[in-house]
């Protein structure tokens, strides 16, 4: 409150791009263990705080009976502060797919969308606040980036989610969280070391992480190469999905900005090299934009660019954005396009696209908050209004 007589008004809210409090899935086990170590705990409380919040996806320090009820409180607010606070939450499918708005501990806003299907259950994170990449055909590039996520805010995201699945919300799914995509809001490799470390949190068996397998995380990126090199060389076994959008140059560095930086060539050996490392086949993402990307002949010279390699091509019907000027590809041409990589020998399959309907699936993420009230945003950074084109 002002003090009595200033006629001050209150200071702008202020942009500022800082990382939040840690948290204990910052951290590894032994990490942790120091932390709560400096807290002048036990070590072990290290063990049985991550087996609730990994292993239970209990948060509520009332469920932590195991540990004294004097440390629980402290323990909780030292190791895990609330990082992710639900905004808003919508549904579709049936309640199959979900999207939360999440705001952040200094107003950033990120989405993130849970799918149910009757075999997994996947997760989309955000990596980042907003995206510097700029495609022009994403709504979440519109606004450009307003800050990296923590480790433990990637992380968060799914231990949210692994609860909501837990919890039997999804009808027609198992109730065990399986799989990651990195395909919300940022760009992964733009924010790597803790898109890294979460990806080591998310497969670390419990209590030191969620237990995910490797090879149910696929992170997807524009094709930043030397992050693709270095990614090579973690030895990880993760699905590297890039996103290619068209095989030519030209039309590339139109659509995917950064091509400019790093051409198709390039981006495909970098690609390359991770499946002959890995031995896991890289997922080629394409949004078939009419009369932009979906020729015949861009079909062949990218069944050409493609044939032989560990590859397969998943086209995306292009979602509508906010202001943009293109549309999906009519099925026809979208048939003729699957034909065409089919018949150079390359697996291509049609994304089954979700969450359309609450601006939930691929590029739609833009963290507006339209419908919350002005009110409850107040404070909160520029993300909140600039996630929409309006001309
Ligand atoms: N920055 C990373 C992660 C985002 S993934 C990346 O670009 O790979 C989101 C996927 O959806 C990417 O393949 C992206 O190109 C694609 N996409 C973006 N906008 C889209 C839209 N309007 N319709 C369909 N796909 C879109």
């Amino acid at each position: 409150m002002l003090a009595r007589g200033t006629a001050e008004p209150a200071a702008p809210a202020r942009r500022r791009a800082s990382l939040p409090p840690r948290h204990l899935a910052d951290l590894d086990l032994a990490g942790r263990k120091a932390a709560v170590a400096e807290l002048g705990e036990r070590g072990f409380r290290a063990a049985q705080l991550s087996t609730h919040y990994f292993d239970r996806l209990a948060r509520d320090p009332a469920q932590m009976t195991d540990i004294p009820a004097a440390a629980r409180e402290r323990l909780v607010d030292a190791m895990m502060p609330r990082l992710l606070t639900p905004v808003r939450e919508m549904s579709t499918d049936d309640g199959a797919t979900r999207k939360t708005l999440w705001r952040l501990h200094d107003g950033s806003l990120v989405e993130s969308v849970l799918m149910g299907y009757p075999d997994r259950v996947t997760v989309c994170v955000s990596s980042q606040a907003g995206c510097g990449m700029a495609c022009p055909f994403c709504a979440t590039g519109q606004a450009g980036l307003t800050r990296n996520l923590s480790t433990a805010e990637i992380v968060d995201q799914v231990v949210w989610f692994a609860g909501t699945a837990a919890s039997g919300a999804l009808t027609g799914a198992p109730a065990r969280l399986s799989h990651v995509v990195f395909m919300g809001m940022g760009e992964p490799l733009a924010n790597y070391p803790r898109v890294i470390e979460a990806v080591r949190r998310l497969t670390a068996p419990p209590p030191e992480g969620l237990g995910l397998s490797q090879r149910h995380i696929t992170v997807s990126t524009v094709g930043l190469v030397p992050a693709i090199r270095r990614l090579t060389e973690e030895d990880l076994s993760v699905t590297l999905a890039v996103s290619l959008h068209a095989p030519d140059d030209d039309l590339r560095d139109e659509l995917v900005p950064v091509n400019q930086r790093w051409k198709v060539a390039e981006v495909l050996d970098a690609a390359w090299d991770y499946a002959a490392r890995t031995g896991r086949r890289v997922s080629i993402e394409y949004a078939m934009i009419k009369n932009v990307n979906d020729h015949p002949w861009r079909a062949d010279l990218l069944g050409k660019l493609l044939a032989g390699r560990l590859a397969h091509v998943n086209l995306i019907p292009l979602n509508p954005t906010p202001g943009s000027r293109w549309d999906a590809s009519p099925k026809p041409v979208e048939r003729e396009f699957v034909r065409r990589l089919r018949a150079a020998g390359v697996p291509t399959t049609v994304r089954d696209t979700r969450g359309r309907e609450i601006d939930g699936a691929c590029g739609q993420l833009a963290a507006s908050t339209s419908t919350v009230s002005a009110k409850t945003e107040r404070g909160s950074t520029a993300v909140a209004n600039g996630g929409w084109h309006s001309e």
